[in-house]
C-alpha cells in the first residue's frame, strides 16, 4: 500500500488507524490518509475483505 499520492495535494498518503462500524461490529483498520487535507483512501479490496470478514463472523453465530 506504499506510494499512493493524494491527487489534490500531491502528498504521500500515510497509513492511519481508523475506526469503522459495520453491521453492529466495530473494528480498527489501517487506511491511507493524506496528511495535508485529511482525505482518506480506502481501497476496494481492503473494504471488501474486512467487511466480508465481519459478515462471516456474524454467520458463524
Ligand atoms: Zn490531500
Amino acid at each position: 500500500m506504499a506510494g499512493m499520492i493524494c491527487c489534490k495535494c500531491l502528498k504521500e498518503l500515510k497509513p492511519c488507524k481508523t475506526y469503522f462500524k459495520y453491521l453492529g461490529n466495530s473494528f480498527f483498520t489501517d487506511v491511507l490518509k493524506c496528511p495535508e487535507c485529511g482525505q482518506v483512501y480506502i481501497s476496494e479490496t481492503l473494504a471488501k475483505g474486512r467487511m466480508a470478514e465481519v459478515e462471516m463472523q456474524l454467520e458463524d453465530k
